[in-house]
């Protein structure tokens, strides 16, 4: 997410910056060179020029070819130091043209030295320059990234006009010193200064964070008394403000209210959406405006795979990387670690590794997303493997993030030993830096190991204090292992440190009721009807044809409920026959045993699975998704169905990839 928050930030700047929509010849790359080029705007402030005409023999200026990206570096090198030498000859006689001509040439050069020798020449000659050269001076500065120059430059200006503050604002936006930029913004409005569309959309990118946003709000209730409240990037700024901060309503109202829609537009409020975890709006999104014609660019595309791999959406995944492919986008890197994501949490590692194969370059996230996908459907020797080899090819460092994922994986994938061996082997090693999820891999590790003094152990001697996950971990294991003592010790504490989460209650309730220690499982159900709240309701999802079919616990809604429920009852009393017996044991409520039962069939992965079953033509897999994590009543039935029915079912989870085959899990029963 962070990364694709990055791009879209970037995406604005292109976008903010670039004006080559506008009819003109000269084309400015980026901010600098836009605010020297909208100076020269006949609506923009009047362009200076000496105010006595200068004698014909004076106006001959300092000239340089025309700069092209094409010209060799050494040969414009050596025209800016001929001229610069020039400007020493000519002492008293340069003129605003020469000094002009120069700077331009220095800021297409990026010559900081350049900039300071002229500067040095004017204050040697007492020339006093007029506002739009200062301005050029710290766009010059801005460029090259020399802040504090910049600043002085700016702060020593007897007058200053809007491109001076404007260049200023966006110097600091762009280096991320955003609350210079904000600050800088509200002297401006105080100097009677009135900012134009240009200043709005660049501090509106500086709005950052909590405090940012309520000064993003202020300044949107200044737009909106402004002529700019529909100008196109205002506009997109704004919407990026409003998605960032999570109030997608708003954004989606500003985004309906642009004048036009474009690129950058779209693809901020997509993100918007995606980054929300509104995967599902996010892709209606997408596929209108695509119906519109719209346009996309790697941050679309990216922001559109997040989505995709939340929704584990396969079929729409493929066409969005047929269009990659048809752009002229795929060799971007970032779209390639989106894609091996998305094929590895839409289930398909085959064309995940495909393309991490291809890749004709990988960053240390590409690893990550390969090595999470094998580790999140347990294959942890497959997780084991590609470390090794990334530390052989020795290209790219491990960092962090891929210590977690091939600890989890070992975790997963049943490699106990592989995975302590490796946390020893890195632990102060490469510089990674050890967070608190990597000792709680651990704790995981020998907690799956049945190793439960050691997890104590390794609990009391770890540097962080034990969080939730932790116990939870543990707890998770002592149930597996049917441990009550050291049981006892994590839920309790688990249940002091989050007491509205009810799994934690359910899982206590299931390894008491393990050992029969009925009055215990009262104890802890009641103390759970009191505290515990429910907090997200569970659902699952399934893709068919192309459309997602979602079903919520005891549905009523799916349109097919009715053939639906009988399915799963259908189900349920074929795999009885086989050994099932549902688990009323993880029924919260106080309820009889028959409605239990009746409540256990309802849940909303068993009512995916029927769907799938009936749909799902014979002999491929079905595939079927779940916001939270699967119960272990829901397990046992996938497990028998697939058993009874020799279907291959996959279920994804809120942590993992259950693949069953045969009545077997590749979980191991351990999730
Ligand atoms: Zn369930
Ligand atoms: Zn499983």
């Amino acid at each position: 997410m962070m990364m694709v928050d990055g791009l879209i930030s970037l995406a604005f700047f292109d976008r903010i910056y670039d004006i080559s929509t506008r009819p003109k010849a000269v084309r400015p790359q980026n901010m600098l060179r836009r605010v020297a080029y909208f100076y020269h705007q006949p609506k923009g402030p009047k362009p200076l020029t000496p105010s006595r005409p200068l004698p014909a023999h004076q106006l001959k200026t300092l000239i340089f070819p025309p700069h092209s990206p094409n010209s060799s570096t050494s040969e414009s090198n050596g025209l800016l130091n001929h001229a610069l030498q020039e400007m020493c000859m000519r002492g008293l006689n340069m003129k605003f043209k020469d000094y002009d001509a120069l700077l331009n040439e220095c800021v297409n050069q990026k010559s900081l030295r350049g900039g300071q020798r002229v500067q040095a020449h004017m204050m040697k000659t007492q020339y006093l320059p007029p506002v739009y050269l200062r301005t050029r001076l710290i766009v010059l500065y801005l460029k090259c990234e020399v802040l504090n120059d910049a600043r002085m430059m700016f702060d020593e200006m007897p007058e200053k006009n809007l491109v001076s503050w404007t260049a200023m604002i966006s110097g600091y936006t762009k280096s991320g010193f955003y609350s210079e930029a904000l600050s800088l913004f509200v002297h401006m409005l105080r100097s009677g200064i009135y900012p134009n569309e240009f200043t709005f959309a660049t501090v509106l990118t500086s709005c950052v964070g909590a405090s940012g946003f309520e000064y993003g709000r202020q300044i949107h209730s200044l737009i909106v008394k402004s002529p700019f409240e529909f100008h196109m990037y205002v506009g997109s700024s704004l919407l990026d403000l409003y998605a960032k901060a999570g109030l997608i309503h708003e954004a989606r109202t500003v985004f309906e209210s642009l004048p036009e829609r474009d690129v950058v537009s779209c693809t901020a409020i997509i993100s918007g959406y995606a980054q929300l975890g509104l995967d599902k709006e996010a892709l209606e999104l997408f596929c209108t405006l695509q119906r519109e014609g719209m346009a996309s660019n790697y941050v679309t595309y990216t922001s559109i795979l997040t989505a995709l791999s939340g929704l584990a959406a396969f079929e729409y995944g493929r066409q969005v990387h047929g269009h990659v492919l048809r752009s002229e986008l795929s060799s971007y890197t970032v779209l390639h670690n989106s894609l091996i994501d998305m094929y590895s949490k839409c289930g398909n590692l085959t064309y995940a590794r495909r393309i991490f194969d291809k890749m004709p370059e990988r960053t240390v996230i590409s690893w990550n997303a390969m090595l999470a996908g094998y580790s999140k459907h347990g294959m942890g020797k497959s997780v084991v493997d590609l470390y090794n080899t990334m530390r052989e090819e020795n290209k790219i460092s491990p960092d962090g993030t891929t210590l977690l994922t091939v600890l989890s994986g070992c975790s997963h994938g049943g490699m106990e030993n592989s995975g302590l061996e490796l946390f020893d082997e890195m632990a102060g090693k490469d510089g990674i830096d050890m967070g608190i999820e990597h000792y709680g891999c651990v704790v995981d590790l020998l907690g799956r190991a049945g190793q439960f003094e050691r997890a104590l152990q390794f609990i009391r001697e770890m540097p962080f204090e034990p969080n939730a996950a932790i116990w939870g971990s543990l707890l998770g294991a002592c149930r597996v292992h049917k441990n009550i003592e050291v049981g006892k010790i994590a839920g309790n504490r688990l249940l002091a440190m989050e007491p509205e989460n009810g799994g934690n209650y359910v899982i206590l309730c299931h390894l008491y009721a393990s050992e029969g220690r009925w009055d215990e499982v009262t104890k802890v159900r009641e103390l759970m009807m009191e505290k515990a709240v429910m907090k997200e309701p569970g659902k699952s999802w399934i893709e068919l044809g192309r459309i997602l079919h979602t079903f919520y616990a005891s549905d009523r809604s799916h349109p097919r409920k009715e053939e639906v429920s009988s399915k799963v009852r259908e189900l349920s009393d074929r795999i009885k026959a086989a050994g099932y017996n549902p688990d009323l044991s993880s029924v919260l409520y106080d309820v009889d045993e028959e409605q239990k039962e009746r409540m256990l069939l309802g849940h909303s992965e068993k009512l995916a699975l029927a769907f799938g079953m009936i749909n799902v033509s014979e002999g491929k897999p079905i595939r079927i998704m779940k916001n939270l994590r699967i119960c272990v009543d829901c397990h046992n039935f996938a497990k028998l169905v697939s058993q009874v029915y020799g279907r291959e079912v996959s279920i994804r989870d809120k942590s993992r990839f259950h693949h069953i085959v045969n009545g077997i899990c590749s979980c191991e029963d351990y999730w």
